[in-house]
């Protein structure tokens, strides 16, 4: 059984921003979800907190819609839909303002969980925070929730954990990072730490490169002019790639707690090199009939954002010295598709000589779509004549390994909404964590930005420049397929 519901304790859960985009399309629908597995007790509330001046019958409406539109229509049931309705309330609040913290402070509950979704933007989280303080809405048990982007780089970070730390304590801030509340990524600690075979050989002596691809068919559309503040190593590689290379590098926590997990992983970001100019390459998508460019979509011909970073990074530690992480992500790519692929080494010498036909084994961890693993493993062909080795993967997809089971797998937001009610941190990053993200990416932002260099030109549908091809070719590898 995969998808054993555990409910957890009764809450109120307060999304400021509860009309907003994410709230809509991922935060309400995949609450939804959890209230028809049964894990969301009776009597718990979901409280939208926006400017938006609104009635609760007209925020159910907002809901009602959203689950229609984000969620799959064999989850649509009335009753469930219902019942979910009622558990609404809504409260008109201006952030910077007066207005609706005292009603907000009224509706609050002793002896019932509180959480708080910061789903704004980040301008607003300090005058949000102070505001719960001031006008008493929160107690010491509450928890605060807080979307990305945490910062635009370190001093900005460090500003907005100091402003969040004068009114809640680390234990109670929980700093989102979805990809860690995927199914595989958690399944990629289950392999590591739970398995014998596979972390005997995981360092540099056995692994020849590890590959990380988190690539996007979509362009930065109507968000153009915001992404072009930001560009891919912001938006993606100082979050979820840095998430995802840590938790494939870091040593064994000594158990699967959140400070334990933290610790290690806050060490592996401690350990990376500095970049080399040579060894990170931009590109910003061109036009073609499916869409306007890059410098067309953010409405600035002379911009030098990148849609898509590649990226050769070291940890210069014990395990992984010789053996380095190249990382790329994304926009208008061939595929969406996200992996991480760890490609091994060579056998030292093969018995079966050159003409055989010898490939390295690859473990692939698919984060998108179909999640699930892969490793290929070389057998010899079937036939008589002589032995040709070939390459055969052992797969496993979730949703053929677990049936139908594999459709109750939780979404991220699902999952790590119902952490938080829990009061487990163990998948949302710490404030030191992310200080040391954007320590490291911050002079790669630099040199690139003091370089001007112009971000290489790709087409849409191809796996990103020419130029990223060259980054592991130099090195004698190859990156891997971007394909579904
Ligand atoms: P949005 O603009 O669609 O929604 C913003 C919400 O904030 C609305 O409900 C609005 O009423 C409310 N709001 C704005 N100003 C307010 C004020 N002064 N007082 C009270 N409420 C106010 O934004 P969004 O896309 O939902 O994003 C919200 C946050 O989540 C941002 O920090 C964003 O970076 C982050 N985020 C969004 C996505 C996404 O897919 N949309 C993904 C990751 C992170």
């Amino acid at each position: 059984m995969v998808s054993r519901v555990i409910p957890v304790e009764q809450f109120d859960l307060i999304i400021f921003g509860g009309t907003g985009d994410l709230a809509k399309r991922k935060i309400l629908p995949g609450l939804y979800r959890r209230f028809l597995s049964g894990q969301i007790p009776e009597g718990s509330r979901i409280i939208g907190a926006a400017r938006s001046e609104h009635g609760v019958e007209e925020f159910r409406d907002i809901v009602r819609s959203a689950i229609a539109e984000h969620v799959a229509p064999d989850k649509h049931d009335d009753d469930a839909i219902s019942g979910f309705l009622n558990s609404l309330e809504y409260v008109t609040i201006d952030a910077l303002g007066t207005g609706g913290w005292k009603e907000l402070a009224a509706l609050m509950r002793p002896s019932v969980v509180r959480a708080f979704y910061f789903s704004v933007g980040p301008s607003l989280f300090g005058a949000i925070a102070e505001r719960l303080k001031k006008y008493k809405v929160t107690d010491d048990e509450s928890r605060i929730v807080v979307e990305k982007p945490f910062g635009h780089d370190l001093p900005t970070a460090k500003a907005l954990n100091e402003t969040l730390s004068r009114h809640f304590t680390e234990q109670q801030i929980y700093r989102i990072d979805h990809y860690l509340g995927k199914e595989t990524v958690q399944n990629l600690m289950a392999v590591r730490f739970a398995n014998m075979l596979f972390e005997p050989l995981w360092n540099a002596r056995n692994i020849d490169h590890i590959q990380i691809t988190v690539a996007e068919t979509v362009g930065v559309g109507g968000r153009g002019e915001y992404y072009d503040k930001s560009g891919a190593i912001r938006d993606m590689v100082q979050n979820h790639l840095m998430q995802l290379l840590c938790l494939i590098a870091m040593e064994p926590p000594y158990a699967f707690d959140p400070d334990a997990l933290r610790d290690e992983k806050l060490k592996v970001i401690r350990a990376l090199e500095p970049v080399e100019p040579d060894d990170i390459v931009r590109g910003q998508y061109l036009g073609d009939d499916e869409g306007p460019s890059y410098l067309e979509d953010c409405g600035n011909p002379s911009s030098l954002t990148e849609s898509y970073v590649a990226l050769k990074v070291r940890v210069s530690n014990w395990r992984w010295k010789g053996a380095p992480f190249y990382l790329r992500t994304g926009k208008r790519m061939r595929a969406r598709s996200s992996e991480i692929a760890i490609v091994f080494k060579d056998p030292p010498h093969s018995i079966f000589g050159d003409q055989a036909g010898q490939n390295p084994n690859v473990l692939v961890i698919r984060l998108q779509p179909n999640e699930g693993m892969n490793l290929t493993v070389t057998i010899k062909e079937p036939g008589p004549g002589g032995i040709r080795l070939i390459e055969v993967p052992l797969d496993m997809t979730f949703k053929e390994a677990l049936g139908a089971e594999a459709d109750d797998i939780p979404d991220a937001y699902e999952r790590l909404i119902m952490d938080v009610i829990r009061g487990n941190q163990t998948l949302f990053m710490r404030g030191d964590e992310v200080e040391a993200a954007w320590a490291w990416t911050d002079p790669i932002i630099a040199q690139v930005e003091d370089r001007a260099n112009r971000p290489k030109p790709y087409e849409p549908g191809s796996s990103g420049p020419e130029e990223s091809l060259i980054l592991m070719h130099r090195d004698g590898r190859r990156w891997r397929e971007v394909k579904v």
